[in-house]
Order: C-alpha cells, then structure tokens, then sequence
C-alpha cells in the first residue's frame, strides 16, 4: 500500500510540470504599420535600418518568450521597443494631428483570460502601451481617454513626457504637406500645378501603426498595438488601435490579432474579432479567415490596410492589402528546433 500511494505520489508530480509547459514552441509576430512602402521609394540604407529595426523589436520579444516567459509580456516588449522608434508611428515619431500635436492610442490584451486594457488620446505618455497594461491589471476599466488615462498613468508610476518628446521633424513635415494639400484641394482642382500634386501624393504618409502578437510555451495568446493615428487627424478622433475588437484581440481558444491600415474601416468590420469569430463559430483556418477580411471584405467597403496573427497552434499570418507593410516574426517550433526569424517590407 504504502508502495502505492509513493508510485501516486511520484506519478501526479510528474505529471503536473508537464501539464503547465504544453508546448515547446513559441511564436511572435510584428508589424510596424502598412501603407505605400515602395522599393522604390526606400533607399537601401533606410531599408537596412527599418530591418534592424524590426529585429530588434523581435529579439525584445524573444528574450522573454524563449525563457518560457509570458505571451502578454512578449508582446508590451517588441511594442515599447517601436514606441521608442522614430522610424514608427507610435510613442516617438508618433504622427501629427491638425492642431499640430500628438494623440496617442493603445492597447493589450490577453488571450487566456479575455484581459484587455487601452488608453486614447494620450499625448504625455512616453510608452502608452505600457499604460494599456496598467489598465488592463491595475484598473477596473478596459479604456481610459485623455487627460484622465494620464493622470492614471502617472499615479501607476508610468514615466511621463513633456509633450515635445514626440516631436519630430519629418511627421510635421508630414503633416504640413498634408495641410497644402488640403488647401490646394479646397482650391480649383483644375488650377492645380500637376508636379506639385505628384509631389504631395508621393509624400503622402496617412498610416503607420505598430503592433505584436504572440503564442508562449504555455499555448497563452497576446496581441498589442500602439499608433499615433492618421497624420491631420482631427476633433479628437479616435481610431482601430485601442478598441478592442478592431484592431486589437486575443482569445486563447482562436488567435491573437493586431492590426494597422485605415482604422474607420477596421472599426466598422470589427476586424480583429471577426477574424477570430470566423474561426470559432465558422470553422475557417486563420488564413481563410484572415484573407477574406483583409483582401475582400475590407477594399470592398473602400478601406485598407493589413495585420498580423497567431493562432493557438501557432500558424500565423500577415496579410495586407496596401503596398507594403513592415512586418517580421520569430519562432520556434520544438524544443531544439531552429529558431526561424525574418523581416520584410514589400509585397514579394
Ligand atoms: N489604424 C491606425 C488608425 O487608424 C493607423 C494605422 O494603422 O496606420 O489610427
């Protein structure tokens, strides 16, 4: 008897780490906005540093989630990694709106329990998906707007910035061709000197977005995304990012989604969610899923854009209907397995 219960014993206390660390794979993917990137239009030093970028971004996430650590911090991690990157619109080189500030959206959610967390409208928080975070576990909130997301922010100990820190030269030099160009518009279209309006075209920048999804070694999901919006952004308007749902979800039981493109368009599709729906209760892969949204049912309403996702078994996908998006994952797939990584940035 006492043999037994020692071979019970021994045997339920094996079994237990093993039921913790379901699998031996991990998986994060990023994106740091869609929109017109053109090969020919990016330099091949630019190229080169929005590559380095994107990696460093990666291996932030990687460090944790190859330790066995957590999908949610993967995910706050590769994000404050872009924040903190003038090359993305988000936290520093955040776009301008018409008034000429920054307004910043975020959020971050958690796939195993539905956690989510947001703040809109953030204009003094260096890293505001770090303040999504403290919404998320330090709140009894999912979204906090303005001033008031600040002020929590600030009491939850989240390092705060004098509005210019966000400041930089080539975002208002965005927006001021943005304004031109409005003006000119307002103006006789056929007036219109054509090389000056190439010129704006080509300078157009709208988008830009960052954003992480992750599946850790314990099969927990994560997405997170920070934008600066739409540069000329006006009356305090709020886009995809931070709603949950639209451009941001997870849910361990389907996928883990962020996305980044014209975010009126992703609000109305209920993007991120739909994709996940699609999964569970219509039986479609994330690819179907995925592709149906970004490449049909979005230009057909008249918007565009792409995201990137992971599911729980860790397939993922990164489509975009644009000319590009910045875009790269990390993964690995068994416990010794090769680590796959890369970057990109254009369509093929
Ligand atoms: N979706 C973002 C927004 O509409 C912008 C972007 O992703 O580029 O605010």
């Amino acid at each position: 008897m006492r043999a037994f219960l020692v071979f019970l014993f021994f045997f339920i206390g094996n079994l237990k780490p093993s039921a913790v660390a379901a699998q031996d794979r991990y998986v994060l993917v990023i994106h740091g906005g869609a929109g017109t990137i053109l090969k020919s239009k990016i330099t091949p030093e630019q190229e080169k540093r929005y590559q380095e970028s994107l990696e460093q971004a990666l291996l932030a996430g990687q460090a944790i989630l190859q330790t066995g650590g957590k999908a949610i911090d993967a995910v706050e991690a590769a994000v404050r990694v872009l924040e903190d990157n003038p090359l993305f619109n988000a936290g520093k080189g955040a776009v301008f709106t018409n008034q000429g500030k920054n307004e910043l959206d975020a959020a971050i959610m958690n796939g195993q329990n539905l956690s989510a967390g947001a703040v809109a409208g953030v204009s003094t928080i260096r890293n505001p998906i770090s303040a999504a975070r403290a919404v998320m576990e330090k709140s009894e909130h999912v979204m906090l707007s303005g001033i008031g997301a600040e002020q929590f922010a600030k009491e939850m100990g989240i390092e705060m910035v004098d509005p210019s820190y966000f400041y930089t030269p080539q975002r208002w030099h965005s927006l001021e061709i943005i304004r031109q160009r409005d003006s000119l518009e307002s103006t006789k279209k056929n007036q219109q000197p054509v090389a000056l309006m190439e010129t704006l075209e080509r300078k157009k920048e709208k988008y830009g977005t960052v954003g992480a999804v992750a599946l850790d070694m314990h099969g927990n999901l994560a997405a997170a995304t920070s934008t600066g919006g739409m540069t000329n952004k006006k009356w305090g308007r709020i886009g995809d990012a931070p709603i949950i749902g639209a451009g941001t979800y997870a849910n361990n039981t389907t996928a883990a989604v962020s996305c980044t493109g014209w975010g009126e368009y992703f609000i109305r599709l209920v993007m991120a969610k739909s994709i996940c729906d699609q999964m569970e209760y219509g039986g479609k892969t994330l690819e179907e899923a995925a592709n149906q949204l970004v490449m049909q049912k979005l230009p057909a309403l008249g918007g565009d854009g792409g995201l990137i996702a992971v599911d729980k078994d860790g397939n993922m996908v990164m489509p975009f209907c644009t000319e590009g998006m910045y875009r790269g994952y990390i993964r690995q797939d068994s416990l010794n397995g090769p680590i796959k990584k890369e970057t990109a940035l254009y369509k093929n």
